[in-house]
């Protein structure tokens, strides 16, 4: 029988660990607020936007959603996000993907402030994460391993296999669980045999955007499998990577879709603006002692 890796109850854990900051920041005066930047009229975007505001409320934290329309300009777009990066009330930035096409990604992901970027979309934030440094990593990314973690799970020592290479899930995912002592292979769309690559991985994580296309020669017996994928279909269901049915009772432990990876992704994307809420103060408040300091000093010393 395989274990469901339901990703609730930790998501519940992490959004009441969050309000808990954030009510101790709104005794100082602060209250976290998220911009969440849109540029499409992709209703399975705007269903998930809406799910980042209503848990965002739910913690006691502003959530704006400035959506640009889905024939907004990179211009338009990068002058959004420079704006926000400016705005002292702002304290965490989400650039939601799809953008419109001939959108320069990259471009825009770099006007990301990085000490907003909650959801390490700047290559900035990916740098500091590869270099060990801190940083925001991608929530879903970080959302893979607090699953691991919350399940009782540990890569140190075991072998994992991660499909799909993107920069916001694959690729950090595959540096996380190094990071944790994993010895990682990573598959994409040029590995020409997906099942050699994954079959004997103790840790499986998929995140490709294919319904069902990891099944049973995939997996090792016992595996633990991490599904990120989600596609939505037109009756409003949301598909996984994994082919649930088929690896059922191979699979030693599946997160499920939805239910899984999802939750705890958006209770982080909500979380890490609290803690950036937290070091833009601590930062304004050094800089003001540090200005304080300065006059003081001028005065001592009759400047
Ligand atoms: P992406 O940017 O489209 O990347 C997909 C990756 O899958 C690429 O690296 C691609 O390889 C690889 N790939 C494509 N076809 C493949 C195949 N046949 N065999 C092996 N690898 C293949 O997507 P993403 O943004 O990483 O998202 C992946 C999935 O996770 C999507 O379903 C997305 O909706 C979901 N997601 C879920 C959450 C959540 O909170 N649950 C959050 C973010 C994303 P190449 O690099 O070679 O093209």
């Amino acid at each position: 029988m395989t274990r469901s890796l339901g990703g609730a109850e930790l998501a519940t854990t992490i959004r009441d660990d969050a309000s808990g900051a954030a009510a101790a920041l709104a005794d100082l005066g602060i209250r976290p607020r998220l911009a969440v930047v849109l540029a499409t009229d992709d209703e399975s975007t705007a269903w998930y936007v809406r799910s980042i505001a209503a848990a965002a409320k739910r913690t006691g934290i502003l959530c704006d959603i400035v959506d640009l329309g889905a024939s907004a300009t990179t211009g338009q777009i990068h002058g959004t996000l420079v704006e926000l990066g400016h705005d002292p009330d702002v304290h965490g930035i989400i650039l939601q993907t799809p953008l419109p096409d001939g959108t320069d990604l990259d471009a825009l992901r770099e006007a990301i402030n990085p000490a907003k970027d909650i959801d390490g979309a700047n290559p900035v934030s990916l740098g500091r994460l590869v270099a060990r440094l801190p940083a925001f990593a991608p929530a879903t990314a970080r959302a893979v391993i607090a699953l691991l973690d919350h399940h009782g799970i540990s890569p140190h020592g075991r072998t994992a296999a991660v499909v799909g290479r993107s920069t916001v899930v694959g690729s950090p995912v595959a540096n996380l669980l190094v990071q944790r002592n994993a010895t990682v292979t990573v598959c994409h769309r040029h590995t020409t045999d997906l099942a050699a690559g994954t079959r004997d991985a103790d840790i499986l994580v998929v995140a490709v955007g294919i319904p069902g296309l990891v099944t049973a020669e995939h997996v090792a017996d016992g595996a633990v499998v991490i599904d990120v994928g989600t596609t939505a279909t037109t009756d409003g269901r949301l598909l996984g990577d994994v082919d649930a049915q088929a690896v059922d009772g191979r699979a030693g432990a599946l997160t499920p879709v939805p239910g899984g990876v999802g939750p705890v992704t958006t209770a982080l994307l909500i979380a890490h603006t609290v803690d950036a809420a937290a070091a833009q103060h601590a930062q304004h408040a050094q800089h003001a002692q540090t200005r304080s300091d300065s006059v003081l000093a001028g005065f001592r010393s009759g400047v």
